[in-house]
């Protein structure tokens, strides 16, 4: 018999990512948006891709669904009612408002309906939320600056900054000011880095941007000096394992760095990504994992914990998911 799946926190979550063609379709229809797709089988079908920017163009494509507050209430109520069904307990998710600001759709009108998805979240799905704020690193840094600027009236809903999107070619140092500011308002701050990028991007975003929390990282492997110092400095990294082999960072499942990784001592996380597009969400990712390399019970628990121990939680928060996690019956 299936177990319930055990209790864990997503921290690498981009809400967009979790659009589902069904959905896409629905808000097409609303917004009388036209797409390329005859029905959302054909655009599932769609959903395959040979790396990041075939990825990203898809991505962005179908963002021009995404028009009213109720269109990103909708989308955030979705993940969050699967996430709950997957066992998560607390999800720290991405937005990238310049997506959609790009496109005329005011920041208000994002985070105005994320939020309104978020407020009722621990009554209707039992998932405790923050917004993480992330920078399309290809575009300029000017662009970030401007993006910050224009949150500014919305700082009380966002817990931190990100930068995502197409990695090679943008550095960390790129954000450097932003990422200054951004900590002058007390933002909490993490990046993507060290997924297609050099293991450089990874200290480049630790010296430079200050981050306290890595999102993929799997090139640090490549750097035994910057993998000593995050295990020292407990840096969390925010694994993605379905979207690694998706996205090709990863041939395969079964050859993911992911047990060298937590045998180097690494505060390694288990995570989704962009789920709608890389087959699963964190439980999906939990389960492929397990499989593929066939990690134990105990090593699932740990992961599990590390997700509450990386998290952006107070103390008493974080103990009571993680004696959650320890109570955790394997079925
Ligand atoms: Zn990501």
């Amino acid at each position: 018999m299936a177990s319930a799946p055990i209790p864990k926190a997503e921290l690498h979550l981009h809400i967009e990512g979790t659009l589902e063609p069904e959905l896409a379709f629905r808000l097409a229809g609303r917004n009388g948006v036209e797409l390329r797709y005859a029905s959302a089988e054909e655009l599932r079908d769609a959903y395959s891709f040979c790396d990041l920017q075939s990825f990203l163009d898809l991505y962005y494509e179908l963002m021009a669904v995404l028009r009213t507050e109720d269109d990103f209430a909708d989308l955030a109520r979705a993940y969050l009612e699967r996430a709950a069904a997957q066992g998560v307990r607390h999800a720290e998710i991405f937005f990238d408002p310049q997506a959609h600001t790009s496109r005329g759709v005011p920041i208000g009108t994002v985070i105005g309906g994320l939020a309104r998805a978020l407020d009722d979240s621990e009554e209707r799905y039992g998932v405790s939320t923050a917004l993480i704020m992330c920078f399309l690193r290809d575009e300029s840094a000017a662009s970030a600056l401007e993006t910050l600027e224009a949150a500014t009236p919305y700082l009380d809903r966002i817990i931190g900054v990100g930068l995502d999107s197409a990695e090679v070619g943008n550095p960390p140092e790129k954000f450097r000011e932003v990422y200054d500011r951004a900590a002058a308002l007390g933002l909490r701050r993490v990046a993507h880095a060290g997924e297609e990028g050099p293991p450089q991007y990874v200290t480049q975003a630790l010296d430079l941007l200050g981050v306290e929390r890595v999102d993929h990282g799997l090139r640090s492997l490549e750097d035994p000096e910057l993998v000593a110092r995050l295990v020292r400095d407990r840096i969390p990294l925010t694994v993605c394992p379905l979207s690694n082999v998706r996205l090709r960072a990863v041939d395969r499942l079964e050859d993911h760095p992911l047990p060298r990784m937590l045998a180097a001592g690494l505060l390694v996380t288990v995570n989704s990504d962009d789920p709608a597009y890389f087959g699963g969400y964190a439980d999906d990712n939990f389960t492929a994992v397990r499989d593929a390399l066939g990690l134990d019970d105990e090593t699932l628990r740990d992961l599990a914990a590390n997700s509450f121990r990386a998290a952006f939680l107070d103390d008493a928060r974080r103990r009571s998911y993680l004696e959650q996690v320890a109570a955790h019956e394997f079925g």
